[in-house]
């Protein structure tokens, strides 16, 4: 699933024009619409949708947690790609000069007066899109932003201590800290010595600091490496050459060189070094 560093890839690139989107999206026009799946429109339904969209501007495009958040003229679109979600920018016509086939696991087009539309596909149709006039409807329950500078040592030590969950669930609570998944939870529970299980109001100030900026380390690097291509998802990020001890079970521990242990927590496959993340 694409989190933080993945999503910011992609809104990055989609606004400069750059990396695997070779155009721009920002001032362009919205001239059509292709609702491949209606269920992908999250609200409002198909016709509605239709008919508010065409004719909105895109003027600026940024992330909130793992949100795509298209601000247009009069509405503003979010969307989330969840499992297999992911974009692309091509010729909305073919070389012959009719319009291009769309692929198998396409569900929604938006057409640009530039002759490019925007394609959102998504095999496992888990991702969604919502149109809104007031964005805070659907971000509003999202906890801060991680790599926010006023999530200081201080904030995050008291949100810790005022759950007593385990850290992995935690960490991965979009309520709790918005743009973290499994990839990055992992990783950065690793940097810190932490172990997934262990309760988050039991967890020392110094250790609590030390959590903070190993997830904004991982994050960071995963932004420099434009995300990891994984889980059939490409955007041409390398992330995945260099993870510490997600998807690693049995290969030794960058640190220690245990062999990097495979659980399950909360249903998600969980990889840590049981040398350097004891529960205590
Ligand atoms: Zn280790």
């Amino acid at each position: 699933m694409p989190e933080l560093p993945e999503v910011e890839t992609i809104a990055r690139v989609l606004r400069d024009g750059t990396g695997i989107y070779n155009t721009s999206i920002i001032g362009c026009q919205i001239t059509g619409v292709h609702v491949l799946w209606a269920r992908t429109l999250a609200t409002p339904k198909p016709k509605g949708f239709i008919k508010q969209v065409i004719g909105q501007t895109v003027q600026s495009l940024s992330r909130r947690g793992k949100f795509l958040v298209f601000s247009l003229t009069d509405y503003t679109l979010l969307i989330h790609l969840r499992m297999s979600g992911d974009l692309r920018v091509e010729s909305a016509q073919d070389e012959n000069g009719k319009s291009r086939p769309f692929e198998k696991h396409d569900r929604l087009a938006l057409e640009f007066n530039n002759g490019q539309r925007l394609v959102f596909n998504d095999m496992r149709k888990f991702g969604r899109a919502w149109l809104v006039k007031d964005s805070a409807k659907v971000l509003g329950g999202l906890g801060p932003e991680p790599l926010d500078k006023g999530l200081t040592h201080k904030i995050f030590f008291d949100m810790l201590h005022s759950r007593k969950r385990q850290l992995k669930p935690l960490l991965m609570d979009q309520r709790f800290l918005a743009g973290l998944g499994n990839i990055y939870t992992d990783e950065a529970l690793h940097l810190a010595w932490l172990h997934p299980l262990a309760l988050s109001h039991q967890v020392t100030r110094e250790a609590s600091g030390q959590l903070l900026d190993a997830i904004r380390c991982m994050l960071k690097e995963g932004i420099r490496r434009n995300g990891a291509s994984i889980d059939r998802v490409y955007r041409g990020g390398d992330f995945q050459n260099h993870f510490r001890v997600y998807g690693r079970a049995g290969s030794p521990c960058p640190n220690c060189g245990t062999p990097i242990d495979r659980l399950v927590v909360s249903q998600r496959g969980t990889h840590i070094c049981p040398q350097c993340q004891q529960l205590d």
